[in-house]
C-alpha cells in the first residue's frame, strides 16, 4: 500500500466536503480558529512519516494531552493510580458532573475531565506545576523525537478565564477526598496541559511510545502500552467511544482542539486534525478521516 497516496487522497476527499462539524467555543482562544483547516499523518514505529494536508500546523491537543499524563502517572504510581478513578466507559459529556455524584467523587475513566483533573492531581502531589509541566513536555518530546513543543500560554489563560466546570468538578471530588492539591493549583496544570501545541507530523511521532515494533520509542512499560490502548478504545472518545470503535476499530484519542491520535498497534500512530467537532466532542472530518484510513489499510484491530 501507497501511504502517501492514500493520505493523499484522503486529504483531498476531506477538504472536498461542506460538513465540517462546528469549532469548540467555550474556550474563547479556540474559538476563532479556521474550521477548514484539515491536516493528517501517519508515522510508522522507525519513524518515517506521510503527510497531507496542514499537516505541519500547530494546533491544541486539548483532551490529547490527557495520554500522556496517564502514562506518566501509571510509571509514578502503578496501580495505584486505580484507587482514584475507574477504567470503564462513562457514557456521559467529558465535562460532565453527574456520575460523580453517584459514585463518591471517583471518576469513571481517566480520559474524561474529572479522571483527567485526578491524573494531574497525582503527578503534581509533591512538586510545583513549573516541574510537571517541564516533566510533560520532555516525555512529549522525547517520545516525538523533537524539542520544539511547547505551551501556547493564551490558551491556557483563556482555558483559566472560563474553567468554572473543570473547577467545580475538582472540589466536587475535594469535598469526597479525592483530591490532594488545591483545585486551582491542579486545574492551572490541567490547563496549561492542554494548551499544549503540536502539529499533526509531531503527534503522529509522539504517539509512536503507543505502537511499539522495531524502532519506536519505549518510555513505558509493555504492559502500560497495552492497558492506556484498551482505555483509548473504550474510553478514548467519551460518549462517542462506541461508534468510533465501530466505524474505525482501532484506539483514539481525541481533543476538543478537532485533534485526534490513532494507534494502529505495531504498526503505526496517525494523527489528524480538523477543528470542526461532532455532537459528541470529536473531529467529525478527523473521524471521516480515520475511518477511511483503517477500511483501506485494514489496520483495524477486529481483522
Ligand atoms: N481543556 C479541555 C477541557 O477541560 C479539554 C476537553 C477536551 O479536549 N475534550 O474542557
Amino acid at each position: 500500500m501507497d501511504l502517501q497516496q492514500l493520505v493523499t487522497q484522503i486529504a483531498k476527499d476531506m477538504i472536498a466536503r461542506r460538513d465540517r462539524g462546528i469549532v469548540a467555543d467555550y474556550i474563547p482562544e479556540l474559538a476563532s480558529i479556521d474550521p477548514d483547516h484539515f491536516g493528517i499523518t501517519i508515522a510508522l514505529p522507525d519513524g518515517r512519516i506521510y503527510s497531507a494536508g496542514d499537516s505541519d500546523t500547530r494546533f491544541s491537543i486539548q483532551s490529547v494531552s490527557k495520554l500522556f499524563t496517564l502514562a506518566i502517572a501509571l510509571g509514578k504510581l502503578g496501580d495505584r493510580l486505580w484507587q482514584r478513578v475507574g477504567r470503564e466507559p462513562s457514557g456521559q459529556p467529558f465535562n460532565s458532573i453527574l456520575q460523580l455524584e453517584h459514585e463518591q467523587g471517583i471518576p469513571r475513566n481517566p480520559f474524561i475531565n474529572p479522571g483527567a483533573l485526578v491524573v494531574t492531581d497525582a503527578i503534581l502531589q509533591g512538586h510545583e506545576p513549573r516541574e510537571v509541566l517541564g516533566e510533560v513536555l520532555r516525555f512529549i518530546q522525547s517520545a516525538a523525537g523533537d524539542g520544539d513543543i511547547r505551551i501556547d500560554e493564551n490558551v491556557a489563560r483563556s482555558e483559566a478565564m472560563h474553567g468554572d466546570r473543570n473547577l467545580a468538578l475538582a472540589h466536587f471530588m475535594a469535598a469526597h477526598g479525592n483530591f490532594f492539591n488545591p483545585p486551582e493549583k491542579t486545574c492551572g496544570t490541567y490547563f496549561h496541559h492542554c494548551a499544549i501545541e503540536m502539529t499533526c507530523e509531531q503527534l503522529a511521532r509522539a504517539g509512536r511510545f503507543l505502537v511499539g515494533g522495531e524502532g519506536a520509542p519505549r518510555l513505558i512499560s509493555p504492559a502500560s502500552v497495552r492497558r492506556i490502548n484498551a482505555l483509548m478504545l473504550t474510553c478514548g472518545h467519551y460518549d462517542g467511544s462506541g461508534d468510533f470503535a465501530y466505524r474505525v476499530g482501532l484506539p483514539g484519542k481525541s481533543g476538543v482542539g478537532g485533534g485526534i491520535l490513532v494507534i494502529a498497534p505495531g504498526r503505526a500512530a496517525i494523527s489528524v486534525w480538523s477543528p470542526g467537532l461532532n455532537a459528541h466532542g470529536n473531529s467529525h472530518l478527523g473521524t471521516l478521516a480515520v475511518e477511511q484510513l483503517a477500511r483501506a489499510t485494514g489496520w483495524s484491530i477486529f481483522g
